[in-house]
C-alpha cells in the first residue's frame, strides 16, 4: 500500500524532530534522554541498538533499545501487545532470517546469545495479509537500561501527514470500506467523513505499517 515515504522521526524523549542519521548525535545530547539515563537504577548491561522497518514501507521505522538478557519473545510482544505497532486478531507471528530460506527463529533466543552487529532478520506478522518488518542489528554498548522493561523506544518515523481525497486539509481518516472494496486508500478530513458515501468502517489514522489492514485500528503508542 502506498505511503509517503518519510525519513524523519522524532526522539522518543523530547519530541524533537530528527533525521534518521542523526539520531544518535541527538541522543548524546537530549537533555531528557541525559537525565533519565542519571536517574535510572538500572544494573548495567549490555544494550543493543535495533533499527526496525516496514519491509514493503520504510516510511515506518521504530530505533529500539534492547536489553541483551531480553529475547525474541520480548520483541514479539513489544511490537503487538505493548503499543500495538501490528496487532489486531491475535494473528500467528514468526521471526526469520529472510531470504529464500525463511529459517525460523526460536523465539526463545536471547538478544546477547543471537545478535551480532550488522545482521538483518525479519519480524512476519500474520501469515494471511502480512506485515513484514525488517529488523537490523545495529550494535551494543554496555549501559544501563533507561526502564525496567526489556525494550524501550529510543526515536521512530514522524506520523506520515495525507491530505483528504476531496479537500486539501489534512485526512484524519481512512475509509476501510474503499480499501476493502476498491483497493484504494481513501483519506478523508473530520468535515468529508460527513459526506462520505460509505458510513461504515471508517478508522483514525495512526503510525503503524499495519494501518489499513485487516481489522488493525492501532493505537500505535508506545508505552516505553
Ligand atoms: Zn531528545
Ligand atoms: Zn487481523
Ligand atoms: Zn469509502
Ligand atoms: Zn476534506
Amino acid at each position: 500500500m502506498a505511503r509517503n515515504p518519510e525519513t524523519r522521526g522524532t526522539c522518543a524523549y523530547c519530541g524533537e524532530i530528527v533525521t534518521r542519521r542523526g539520531i544518535d548525535k541527538h541522543l548524546v545530547t537530549c537533555q531528557k534522554r541525559q537525565s533519565a539515563l542519571q536517574a535510572s537504577a538500572q544494573t548495567p548491561e549490555t544494550l543493543w541498538r535495533l533499527h526496525l522497518q516496514g519491509s514493503y514501507n520504510h516510511g515506518f521505522w521504530l530505533e529500539l533499545e534492547m536489553r541483551g538478557s531480553a529475547s525474541l519473545e520480548h520483541l514479539d510482544e513489544y511490537l503487538r501487545g505493548r503499543f500495538a505497532w501490528l496487532e489486531c486478531c491475535d494473528h500467528l507471528s514468526q521471526f526469520n532470517l529472510g531470504g529464500l530460506s525463511r529459517v525460523e527463529i526460536d523465539m526463545d533466543r536471547k538478544a546477547d546469545r543471537f545478535f551480532q552487529s550488522g545482521m538483518v532478520f525479519r519480524h512476519i506478522y500474520d501469515f494471511g495479509t502480512s506485515s513484514v518488518t525488517d529488523i537490523k542489528v545495529l550494535g551494543s554498548s554496555q549501559g544501563k537500561p533507561v526502564t525496567q522493561y526489556p525494550i524501550s523506544l529510543l526515536a521512530r518515523n514522524q506520523t506520515p501527514e495525507q491530505t483528504c481525497q476531496e479537500c486539501d486539509q489534512k485526512a484524519a481518516w481512512l475509509c476501510m470500506e474503499c480499501v476493502y472494496d476498491l483497493g484504494e486508500d481513501v483519506f478523508l478530513c473530520d468535515e468529508h467523513l460527513k459526506d462520505h458515501e460509505h458510513e461504515e468502517g471508517p478508522i483514525a489514522l495512526v503510525n503503524s505499517p499495519r494501518l489499513g489492514m485487516c481489522g488493525y485500528t492501532g493505537p500505535a503508542e508506545p508505552p516505553y
